[in-house]
């Protein structure tokens, strides 16, 4: 029997409870300048009138489960998240961890490796500040040069704690050399590649570095579906690719889409969380995916990545 669960906004959920999840969307994010923490002052219900349509619209386009990618550093705001998850009731997965330099807050500068990891245990195993909401996974990133210090500290940490949870640790990074870096200094810590998922692989213009990554056992998340920058045909030569080379079950498809950002006046532009199922699925149906692996692709992977 399956005993690993989904931690949600609206409690634990099984595969079965389960259909297609999206593995990298955000609901609330604040993009600053952040030394004004506008999303300190931001309003619940404000922000529920506009973000609980997008979820409800979501919903009616099969989404069901979505996870919401915003660390701390650029706004989390899990109580929020809560609120509009309620709403729409559509459960919603949160992260613990920091994001990366310059946004990693004093606190986390000032705090040693092992404080780190039980405040990140904390947060995946008792909740997250007063909103009994348990963290899923362990967002982080590192800068698109290298690791800073500070970087190596949170991911050691993040290590350590992952260990101990087997939760799921994510990174921004935009890089596969740096990528290489992570997945050096998460190894040497005792951690394993495979429950280390690379976010935005799709800006790593050498496919080399992708496959390389997936060989290593680490996901790989092509998460701007339906943006401007990169062409559905993009995302679908990269999956064919990985497919045949045996990757299928490490890829994640999400649109990095959302959201309300309190700096904004009235939160600013949203983006649906529909492009794709209602555009990209078809044409990886087009392209002569069959329908288990697209199951593979939306329903399965992420529940596995995320899963604990
Ligand atoms: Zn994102």
């Amino acid at each position: 029997m399956d005993m690993r669960r989904l931690h949600t906004t609206l409690g634990e959920k099984s595969q079965d409870e389960l259909g297609l999840i999206l593995p990298h969307e955000h609901l609330f994010v604040d993009l600053g300048p952040i030394e004004a923490k506008s999303y300190e002052k931001a309003h619940t219900d404000e922000v529920v009138k506009i973000m609980a349509p997008e979820l409800l619209k979501a919903k009616s386009v099969k989404v069901s489960a979505l996870v919401e990618a915003t660390p701390v550093g650029v706004g989390r705001r899990v109580d929020i998240v809560k609120a509009i998850s309620q709403a729409a009731n559509l459960p919603v997965v949160v992260a613990t961890g920091i994001y990366r330099e310059p946004w990693i807050p004093d606190w986390a500068h000032r705090a040693g490796e092992e404080a780190l990891s039980d405040w990140m245990l904390k947060e995946l195993s008792i909740g997250i500040e007063d909103t009994g909401v348990k963290a899923a996974w362990i967002k982080l990133s590192a800068g698109d040069d290298g690791i800073t210090d500070a970087e190596t500290k949170l991911l050691r940490a993040a290590a350590k704690t992952g260990q101990k949870t087997n939760a799921v640790i994510g990174s921004h990074t935009i890089k596969g050399r740096v990528v290489e870096k992570q997945l050096d200094i998460l190894e040497a810590a005792g951690y394993k590649a495979e429950r280390f998922i690379w976010i935005h692989t799709q800006v790593e213009a050498d496919f080399a570095l992708h496959l390389a990554m997936a060989e290593k056992g680490a996901w790989l998340e092509y998460d701007a579906i339906g943006s401007d920058t990169f062409s559905d045909r993009y995302f679908i030569d990269c999956i064919l690719k990985l497919i045949e080379a045996g990757y299928k079950e490490k890829i994640l498809l999400s649109h990095d889409r959302g959201w309300f950002d309190p700096s904004k006046p009235e939160g600013g532009e949203q983006k649906p969380f529909d492009y794709l199922s209602t555009v990209f699925l078809p044409a990886l149906r087009e392209a002569g995916l069959k329908e288990e692996d697209i199951r593979q692709l939306v329903e399965h992977n992420p529940f596995n990545a995320y899963a604990r």
